[in-house]
């Protein structure tokens, strides 16, 4: 689905965030990147959507090189979600929800139905649709960003520290929601947490990263916990 090829990213300043990153992402799973805070996963995870471009190597969505695609539909074909959910405060969760089917042209009726009904997978109702972000607890905007992600029906759903800044309790309910939604959409997710307990839970394939973005070990969590 998704195959890192010796992909090395080199920021402007001389940080080797990944080095030399070759990982294959199975289809319809979810991925799990592990490993602590600056071993590169955001980077890894960014040159999935073209928000980051690697310094050499490449990355392949279904067998083609994501760098021949524009960015931009890229950006709205794959869907992110990231630790604060990233709202837009001044427009209703609705209208937050709508964003990526009306860039992608979708009309406002079509938009607002698939809106409606992502809303309605990540267990938010038709009150919490009408009201504005920070109307919300923290773990409904963490549903609303989810639900954002899955809106417009993308095949890829990358997030990027989903559930760090939740309280345990909500991470477990949201935990078990993402692998609910992974397994009836048959979406291919691929996470990115710091916490290793969340990984080996969550995670149908890991991937351990660690300092200077090198790759040390890729297995099931059951395989890893053998070692
Ligand atoms: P992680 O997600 O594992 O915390 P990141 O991918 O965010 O790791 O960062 C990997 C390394 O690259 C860190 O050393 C970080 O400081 C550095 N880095 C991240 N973004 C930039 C950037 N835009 N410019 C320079 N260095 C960066
Ligand atoms: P959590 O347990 O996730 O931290 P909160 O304690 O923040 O949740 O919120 C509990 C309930 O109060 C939620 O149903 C939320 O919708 C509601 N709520 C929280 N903040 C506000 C607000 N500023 N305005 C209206 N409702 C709110």
């Amino acid at each position: 689905m998704i195959r890192f090829e010796s992909v090395t990213k080199r920021y402007a300043d001389g940080t080797v965030a990944v080095d030399d990153l070759t990982l294959e992402v199975p289809r319809g799973g979810i991925t799990v990147l592990v490993g602590p805070s600056g071993c590169g996963k955001t980077t890894s995870l960014r040159m999935v959507n073209r928000m980051v471009e690697p310094t050499s190597g490449r990355v392949l969505l279904d067998g083609e090189d994501v760098a021949a695609r524009p960015a931009a539909q890229l950006r709205r074909s794959i869907g992110y979600v990231i630790q604060h959910a990233g709202l837009f405060p001044h427009r209703t969760v609705l209208g937050n929800v709508m964003t990526v089917p009306r860039l992608l042209g979708w009309d406002r009726a079509r938009a607002r139905a698939a809106a409606m009904e992502a809303l309605e997978k990540v267990g938010l109702t038709a009150d919490q649709a009408r009201r504005y972000p920070a109307q919300l607890s923290g773990g409904q905007q963490q549903r609303v960003g989810v639900a954002r992600a899955l809106a417009s029906g993308p095949e890829v759903v990358l997030m990027d520290e989903p559930f760090s800044a939740v309280d345990p309790i909500v991470r477990a309910e949201l935990q078990d929601e993402v692998r609910r939604l992974q397994r009836e959409l048959g979406i291919t997710v691929v996470l990115v947490t710091h916490d290793i307990d969340e990984a080996l839970g969550l995670g149908d394939t890991v991937a351990v990263l660690r300092e200077g973005g090198h790759l040390a070990q890729v297995a099931d969590p059951a395989t890893l916990l053998a070692e």
